[in-house]
């Protein structure tokens, strides 16, 4: 099966939409999904976004979301298939945005080297397992007792 994909520039956020309001963000993504789906005549409503690194490596895999203020990002690596953590989109010139830029950057280059981020100290490491459907934790944040393998009972 061929899967597509819509690749962005790690700048995208940086310049192109630089400018453009949360919302506006999201109804792009929602445009350019629709065109992909569309032209490949694929079936699967999902969204299918990558965030290349500066070397043009696969970083993240992005997911465009809505809500009251204004919309957020959520991210997996696109390596490691570890869920990473949802960024706030922000509006243009606010701090929000700027660290929007500056976290897709650095965190694209952390998965595009094979590392996870601990989803409980927050940092980037070597060392991981996974758990659940998507999620990683450090070596030694991790506990079997919480950090349960996916629930595959169906219930
Ligand atoms: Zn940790």
């Amino acid at each position: 099966m061929i899967t597509p994909f819509i690749h962005f520039d790690y700048q995208q956020f940086a310049y192109d939409w630089s400018e453009l309001t949360a919302s506006k963000i999201i109804e792009e993504s929602e445009r350019l999904r629709i065109a992909v789906k569309q032209a490949t005549d694929y079936v699967w409503d999902n969204t299918h976004f990558i965030l290349e690194t500066s070397s043009g490596q696969a970083g993240l895999i992005i997911q465009f979301a809505s809500d009251d203020e204004g919309g957020i990002i959520e991210c997996w690596s696109a390596r490691t298939r570890c869920s990473i953590d949802c960024l706030r989109i922000g509006e243009p010139g606010t701090e929000t945005r700027k660290k929007l830029v500056e976290s897709l950057e650095e965190w694209a280059d952390q998965a595009a080297k094979g590392k996870a981020y601990c989803c409980e100290c927050h940092k980037w490491v070597d060392a991981f397992k996974t758990f659940g459907f998507a999620g990683s934790a450090c070596v030694t944040c991790y506990n079997p007792k919480k950090h349960l393998p996916p629930d595959t009972s169906g219930s």
